[in-house]
């Protein structure tokens, strides 16, 4: 952590003057600008015309009240948000995050990592993202029918298949977007595709609910192959037990891995056996319950509480795909000791910046979000075009060619890292071959 460059110092200095008490969007932000300093030294024109400053901050932060009635008939209050980050590319595009978390802070720091996300995967889709302190857990199904109305009757004015077009995120999935989508088709009168991540009998894409997990473990097996490796007999960990975790369990799987550990906000199990993805999905897609439940039916499994400890369950492969920073220094330490070989990230910022040090340091193959993670924008910007189109692909046509993004943003990525002097670094390759396509746009457009 040694930026010296006294340009990007200053802009640092002014997002934390100007966003206090949001450390994520901080840490996003200086993990950036930390990569950029070699770009910004041999390419005077991106201080001259500002670009940075203006990348850091939001085009447009849409805030509102989000009233809707629980089954008591009592009213409730939450808090929505929306920003439009960056569209110099193309259209807002980004998820919806429901989760007690959210605040300001967490969807700046969001929307701005999508920023260059969307730059990598090369299709045309500028950086947002938004959310809510809306809990799903423990509501009915009517209660989040109406909090997604109310939502959406806000949400309904400032989107739109050409200007925004938002997706699922945690908390927010097939349920989710299903009623968000029914009630902008009646707000505006129109069937467009407005949001990602829809019914297949609706406008979705096949491919789509796995897209995300399917392209982290596209990644990480163009890295590791580049390496002389593959997934090939590991054994895999693999954090959160939502979207991203699910289908990167069955990736990984059918790519010859064993994934011996999954978990929930509350605690992991361990499956010496390998964890049995249909009990998974039973337990979490279709009952929407608890991990704990699985030890009930598979009893050489253990259950632990507390998710952290997932990551003392001795590795090859690690893919988090919970949620952000939770891996911190000490349990990248026993992940190192324990002898990893290689870290995926599948959830946004799940890796603090000391634990990226340590895997770089260990020499631990080590593959960052905004670029691991990007199949799942990916495919939505497929679900637009084929929306656009009023077609329909086939799951091996978006399938394959998720598989053929996910080749591509590793090769820019890895050889971004090299033209700038930091062969191997991931971190770096991403976030400046990410920004260049992003900053260029803005220059040609002017100061605007
Ligand atoms: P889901 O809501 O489907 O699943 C989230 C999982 O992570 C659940 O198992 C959840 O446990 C766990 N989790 C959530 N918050 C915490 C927390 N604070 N501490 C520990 N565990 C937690 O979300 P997704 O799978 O869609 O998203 C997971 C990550 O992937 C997020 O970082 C998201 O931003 C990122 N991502 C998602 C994409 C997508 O296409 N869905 C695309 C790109 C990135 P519990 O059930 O107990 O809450």
């Amino acid at each position: 952590m040694s930026m010296k460059n006294e340009y990007l110092l200053s802009v640092m200095e002014k997002v934390k003057q100007r966003n206090p008490g949001e450390p994520e969007f901080h840490q996003a932000v200086y993990e950036v600008l930390e990569s950029l300093e070699p770009v910004v030294a041999k390419h005077p024109e991106y201080e001259k015309m500002g670009v940075i400053d203006e990348l850091v901050e939001p085009e447009r932060i849409i805030k509102f009240r989000v009233p809707w009635v629980d089954d008591n008939g009592k009213v409730q209050v939450n808090r929505g948000f929306r920003i439009q980050f960056n569209s110099a590319i193309g259209p807002y595009k980004g998820g919806l995050r429901f989760h007690p978390s959210v605040y300001e802070g967490i969807i700046k720091f969001l929307g701005f990592e999508q920023i260059f996300k969307n730059s990598l995967t090369g299709l045309p889709i500028g950086g947002g993202k938004g959310g809510s302190d809306f809990d799903p857990k423990g509501k009915s199904d009517m209660e989040v029918m109406r909090f997604c109305q109310s939502f959406m009757t806000e949400l309904s004015k400032y989107i739109g298949a050409d200007t925004d077009v938002p997706a699922g995120d945690i908390g927010v999935g097939a349920r989710e977007i299903g009623y968000l989508f029914g009630q902008y088709k009646r707000l505006r009168n129109e069937f467009t595709g407005v949001l990602t991540g829809k019914g297949i009998p609706y406008g979705g894409s096949l491919a789509r609910k796995e897209a995300t997990g399917f392209g982290l473990c596209y990644f990480a097996d163009a890295m590791l192959k580049d390496h002389g490796d593959s997934f090939k007999g590991k054994t895999v960990v693999v954090s959160g037990s939502g979207n991203v975790a699910i289908y990167a369990n069955q990736k990984a799987t059918t790519l010859g891995a064993k994934v011996v550990a999954m978990s929930d906000s509350n605690g992991y199990v361990y499956d010496p056996d390998g964890i049995d993805l249909d009990a998974i999905k039973l337990i979490k897609e279709v009952r929407r319950g608890r991990i704990k439940e699985y030890v009930a039916d598979h009893p050489k499994a253990e259950y632990h509480e507390g998710c952290s400890g997932i990551w003392t369950v001795k590795c090859d492969i690690a893919l988090p795909c919970a949620t952000q920073n939770e891996i911190n220094e000490e349990s990248a330490k026993i992940l190192v000791k324990n002898g990893v070989k290689a870290v995926a990230e599948g959830a946004n910022m799940p890796s603090t910046p000391e634990a990226i040090a340590t895997f770089q340091k260990a020499g631990v193959l080590f593959a960052p979000a905004k670029a691991s993670n990007a199949g799942g924008v990916a495919t939505s910007a497929l679900e637009m075009s084929q929306n656009s189109q009023r077609l329909s692909w086939t799951f091996e046509e978006v399938d394959s060619k998720l598989h053929g993004i996910m080749e591509n943003i590793y090769k820019n990525a890895a050889q971004a890292a090299k033209d700038y002097g930091m062969e191997g670094n991931l971190v770096a390759g991403a976030n400046i071959a990410g920004f260049l396509k992003v900053a260029n746009a803005m220059l040609a457009h002017g100061v605007v």
